[in-house]
């Protein structure tokens, strides 16, 4: 199945759940920039929200406000009742220490989960594994290669299939070009998240029956948005961008959110 047809299913399904429940489902953004991709992010994720029937409240701060005063809007969010999912839209403004922010967010409403007791899982890992297990692919022994180590895509990636029994190894700015592409040669899974227009390309070699996960989003000199992998390589799967990883992101943000609906009536 494409990647917006399995979108589109799981928000329907999504959205029939919520019909069902007793409250509805509130997310609390807070947003202290005026980045236009911030922007555009957020105005993605209020939009799923109201497609499937949740409720997305916006909460957007100067960029000149100080760590008290986001800290407070952030303890208020923690508190409301009415709040089940809080996320702080990154990038935060330079006099704002981010580790703070992320770390005082409440873990049960964590749903971008970013705080180490989070009881979420990232949405990035999250998105693309649900993806990767309704196309059927079976985890278990598996070789997958992680291209990136950030905090936010590579780590939680590499650590989730690593659980699901995947055989990870990570590559990053650091590994030597002859590495990778021994590496990538004999992997059954890749995601590359690095930030770097089509550096998978054709000069790699890769197995017919490899899946690539291409998360990078980069914005090349046409103007338009490109991956980290060029179109059309020779593997069984490849994600499209834009189309690909960046739906499966938000579609798994509003999986969490019902999961925390879920967790606060079970307790
Ligand atoms: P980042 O930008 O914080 O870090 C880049 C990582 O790539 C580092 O760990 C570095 O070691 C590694 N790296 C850099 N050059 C490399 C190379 N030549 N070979 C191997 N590794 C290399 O990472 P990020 O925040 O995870 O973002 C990566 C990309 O993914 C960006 O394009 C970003 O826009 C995109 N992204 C997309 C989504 C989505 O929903 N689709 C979500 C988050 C990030």
């Amino acid at each position: 199945m494409d990647i917006k047809s399995f979108v589109a299913k799981r928000k329907a399904e999504l959205s029939a759940m919520a019909k069902s429940l007793p409250v509805v489902p509130t997310l609390m953004i807070i947003q202290a920039n005026d980045d236009p991709a911030s922007n555009s992010y957020v105005r993605g994720k209020i939009k799923d929200g109201e497609e499937i029937g949740f409720k997305v409240l916006l909460n957007k701060l100067p960029t000149t406000v100080t760590q008290a005063e986001l800290l407070k809007e952030v303890e208020k969010a923690n508190e409301d009742p009415n709040i089940h999912g809080l996320i702080v839209q990154l990038p935060l403004p330079k006099q704002i220490d981010e580790k703070a922010v992320k770390l005082a967010v409440n873990p049960s409403k964590d749903v971008d989960g970013f705080h180490p007791l989070s009881s979420f899982i990232p949405c990035t890992p999250k998105g693309i594994v649900a993806y990767l297990k309704a196309e059927g692919f079976d985890f278990k022994g598996k070789n997958a290669v992680v291209l990136g180590r950030s905090e936010i895509v590579g780590k939680p990636m590499a650590k989730f299939l690593l659980s699901l029994d995947c055989n990870v190894t990570v590559l990053h700015s650091k590994t030597s070009m002859e590495d990778k592409k021994a590496y990538i040669k004999m992997t059954d899974l890749i995601v590359v998240a690095i930030g770097r227009l089509g550096y998978l390309d054709n000069s790699f070699e890769y197995k017919s029956s490899a899946v690539i996960v291409d998360v990078g989003i980069n914005r090349g000199e046409d103007g338009k948005l490109h991956g980290d992998a060029v179109p059309n390589l020779p593997v069984a799967i490849q994600t499209p961008v834009p189309g690909g990883v960046g739906l499966l992101t938000r579609l798994a943000l509003m999986d969490n959110l019902m999961e925390a609906v879920n967790h606060e009536l079970r307790d």
